[in-house]
């Protein structure tokens, strides 16, 4: 693999403890460990991965995955959507991001080739190991009691963060919202075989009350099905996938609904926010959903992690106080990061991706963000439609 790297200023070899082997922590510890860090990474499971459903890669994600040198077998293990089709009661509304340069991917096959990415970059991965906290003068505080002392403690365990949560000193905006999906990964139908299927079709029907299948090619074999509906239809927000419910609001996709009624593995979460200010403590941080975990009506959530991630470790390298590196990283990253939390809250608030036509310049300026990490060259290689510049 390769990526675009600058050297350290100095040289000097720093130590980092990472709890929580997810996109973000992953992200987070192949930067570090390429910029010449000691990364050790824990995750409290038996084992690394996870589960079976899909991902779209957005620009600004591919765009710090190539700065990791991470990108190019994403390129060749997803799928690039010819155009993101909506469809409304079964009657085709628009066609959008044509030539848009991002990717579809299954969630087991991104984590294995970070995983991969991870130890070649000398990331040691311990497995069965539990966060418990963190002292913001530099440890990881483990379940089993030991006290790991680091030049960096970076909390990357998720949505429920106990990192985040063992530290007085965030603060946080929580707010739930009426909707949420059932993710599921099903083998690819014949009926659905083809380059000219290889699109996200956003299929909704909106009476008596809100129902959506995201559908999402993932690889010759796989298609990600997200279907998006209220929390208080119970039916519909069950795993396994209730075929009856389904079937009866999309009959146009009855087989693809069938298949997902037999999928294994598949889970359902309801939409949430959360708003985490500052970032940082001392040596202690937080990336990906520990600190901004987001709807995921735009697709965003793992894409804005993997972006603060990356620049984090750029950021690091660019400053000898960690303290300063923190606080210039935050405020780098941080109006993005509010608009992409902000604009997919107002997306699931409403529903408007329903109406077709959603991705104006404005809510492309996420996708389009290019991090400070990444270099001309790189960005030139993902160029981005007139169409969908702001
Ligand atoms: C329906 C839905 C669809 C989505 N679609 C997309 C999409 O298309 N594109 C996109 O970019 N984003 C999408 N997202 C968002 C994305 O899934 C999340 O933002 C992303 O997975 C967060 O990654 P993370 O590494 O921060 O956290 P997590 O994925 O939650 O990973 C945290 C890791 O830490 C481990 N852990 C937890 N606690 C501890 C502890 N105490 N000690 C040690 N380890 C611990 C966990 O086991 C896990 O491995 C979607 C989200 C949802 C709900």
């Amino acid at each position: 693999m390769t990526g675009t790297l600058s050297a350290g200023p100095t040289g000097r070899s720093r130590r980092a403890e990472v709890a929580g082997a997810g996109f973000a922590g992953l992200t987070m510890s192949i930067a570090l460990a390429r910029r010449g860090w000691t990364v050790r990474l824990h995750e409290q499971n038996d084992q690394v991965r996870d589960f079976g459903a899909g991902i779209l890669r957005w620009r600004n994600a591919m765009l710090a995955l190539e700065v990791i040198g991470v990108a190019g077998a994403i390129r060749a293990n997803g799928v690039r959507p010819g155009t993101y089709d909506t469809n409304l009661n079964g009657e085709p509304v628009s066609s959008e991001l044509a030539g848009y340069p991002y990717w579809a991917i299954t969630r087991p096959k991104l984590h294995a080739l970070l995983v991969s990415a991870a130890r070649e970059a000398g990331v040691e991965i311990v497995t069965g190991s539990r966060a418990v906290g963190a002292d913001p003068a530099g440890a990881l505080l483990l379940a089993d009691g030991s006290r790991l002392t680091a030049d960096l403690v970076i909390g990357a365990d998720g949505a429920g963060s106990a990192v985040r949560n063992s530290l007085g000193e965030f603060t946080q905006e929580r707010k739930k919202y009426q909707d949420g999906v059932c993710r599921v990964l099903i083998p690819r139908p014949a009926e659905f075989q083809g380059p000219e299927w290889d699109r996200v079709i956003d299929f909704w029907t909106l009476e008596p009350d809100p129902m959506r299948i995201l559908f999402i090619p993932t690889g010759p074999d796989t298609i990600y099905m997200g279907m998006m509906a209220t929390t208080t239809n119970e039916r519909a927000s069950r795993i396994p996938i209730d075929v009856e419910v389904w079937s009866k609001r999309f009959p146009h996709l009855a087989t693809a609904v069938e298949l997902a009624g037999k999928a294994e593995g598949g889970r359902h979460d309801s939409y949430q926010t959360n708003r985490v200010t500052p970032w940082s403590t001392g040596r202690a941080v937080l990336v990906g959903d520990a600190a901004h975990a987001m709807c995921p009506a735009l697709g965003q959530g793992a894409s804005v992690g993997i972006v603060n991630a990356v620049e984090l470790a750029h950021t690091l390298d660019q400053y000898d106080e960690i303290g300063e590196a923190l606080a210039v990283w935050e405020e780098r990253e941080r109006a993005m990061t509010d608009a992409a939390q902000a604009r997919s809250a107002y997306m699931a608030e409403t529903r408007t991706l329903a109406k077709g036509n959603g991705f104006t310049p404005e809510v492309m300026e996420t996708a389009n963000f290019a991090l400070p990490a990444v270099t001309p060259e790189i960005e030139a290689a993902y160029p981005v439609p007139a169409v969908n510049r702001s």
